[in-house]
């Protein structure tokens, strides 16, 4: 079936496949607990009991609907009107928790114990350390060592919530290393345990699954500006790691097409591969990048030989090699642009949502408000929706290293 088959919006196939992009692309082992999983998932999002139990939890323990308000300053200091979607306040700090959340409940439906998971920045640990403690299951948190570093206080975070942290040493120590580690487990693992990923990337049904938990974001924010503004937005704006916060927004006004979207990738240091975690920049060449990486077949960062290259980010969150493959159709089909902000960019916007709004985001979050920034003089007076993807009460330390002056000879 060809891309051009389907409207926007209306992906995946029966196989998983967004367009050319997706599927599911795992050994031989997995095939048969994926095909349960999707067929778990597809009966539970089609039952009324478990959807109110889902609502019931978003509602009382998550904190949803989360505030959609106007940034009244920032907007005078930019010239374009902006609107925060604030997933910052869901119950522990970002979004991830509604994504969470939805396969905890699943993993009790299926009857599993145990849950494993991986984490870049510690949110996604974090979430579902929380998620298993509210739900009695067993909790093993894969994390890269350098992350673990980068993130201490979410590792404690994750250890007071019952969940054990296992540190992964190999490759580049970070969240693609600690993927790996997690899949192995859940291989041997597979009758009692559930591998709980992150964001909309993996094999089948996981970009699916993801996205559709993560949708909530898009249609409360759609109901909240209709409301609040009498009219849709002119741009919505997420950062993109491996996509969830991005698709979660964006979801929901695939079909308006007056509503222009835009994702922001991790610019990091310069363009040089390495040296950022933009899949889609056109430096990075792009169009020769697509490949398989964990199961799904999508935009990833390789050298020619289609050795995977490593990423650099400030954000640990958007520190990843590929993006979930809904986004590299969405990409190609040109109905989302996708740009990238580096990490000056981004701790910019941070000291400026500080200062302006007394609202500290996520570092990750704060590279979609430096490409609106940027772009401010081309946005003047449109309505722009932006996702706050999560606080940035993890990122002090960075925040804290990166501002303070670099020290002068005999200083030492
Ligand atoms: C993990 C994370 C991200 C990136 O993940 P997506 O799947 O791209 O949303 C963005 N923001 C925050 C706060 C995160 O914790």
């Amino acid at each position: 079936m060809s891309a051009a088959s389907r409207p926007v919006g209306e992906w995946p196939d029966a196989g998983g496949h967004f367009g050319p992009y997706g599927g599911c692309f795992v050994p031989e082992t997995l095939m048969e607990p994926l095909r349960e999983l999707e067929a778990a998932w597809t009966e539970a999002r089609n039952d009324d009991g478990f959807q109110a139990e889902l609502r019931r939890l978003l509602r009382d323990y998550v904190g949803r609907p989360t505030p959609l308000g106007r940034a009244d300053r920032l907007s005078e200091r930019l010239g374009v009107r902006v609107y925060l979607k604030r997933e910052d306040l869901c119950h522990t700090g970002a979004h991830k928790i509604n994504n969470a959340l939805g396969q905890g409940l699943l993993v009790r439906r299926m009857g599993k114990t145990r849950v494993v998971a991986e984490t870049g920045a510690g949110q996604h640990g974090v979430a579902s350390a929380t998620v298993c403690a509210l739900l009695g299951l067993e909790c093993v948190v894969y994390m890269g060592t350098e992350d673990m570093a980068r993130q201490a206080p979410n590792v404690e975070r994750m250890r007071l919530l019952g969940a054990e942290v296992r540190g992964v040493d190999s490759g580049q120590r970070t969240l693609k290393d600690a993927i790996n580690e997690a899949m192995r487990d859940w291989v041997t693992n597979v009758r009692t345990t559930h591998y709980l990923l992150g964001s909309v990337l993996g094999g089948h049904p996981y970009p699916t699954m993801v996205r559709d938990l993560q949708a909530v974001i898009g249609r409360e924010a759609r109901e909240q500006i209709l409301e609040g503004s009498k009219r849709l937005p002119d741009v919505l704006v997420a950062c993109v790691g491996g996509g969830s916060n991005a698709i979660g927004l964006f979801h929901a006004f695939l079909g308006d097409a007056a509503v222009k979207m835009v994702g922001v990738e991790a610019g990091g240091r310069s363009t040089r591969p390495g040296d950022h975690a933009a899949r889609f920049l056109p430096e990075a060449g792009a169009g020769a990048g697509v490949g398989v990486l964990q199961g799904t077949r999508t935009y990833l960062l390789q050298d020619p030989a289609g050795n995977v290259l490593p990423t650099h980010s400030v954000s640990a969150g958007l520190d990843y090699p590929a993006v979930g493959p809904e986004h590299a159709l969405l990409h190609d089909e040109g109905r989302v642009e996708y740009a990238s902000v580096t990490d000056e960019e981004a701790l910019a916007a941070f000291h400026l949502l500080g200062e302006t709004e007394g609202i500290l985001p996520a570092l990750e979050s704060s590279h979609a408000l430096a490409w609106v920034v940027r772009e401010a003089p081309a946005l003047q007076d449109q309505i722009v929706l932006l996702n706050l993807s999560g606080r940035g009460d993890k990122d002090l330390a960075i925040v804290i290293d990166a501002t303070r002056p670099p020290r002068g000879p005999g200083q030492g």
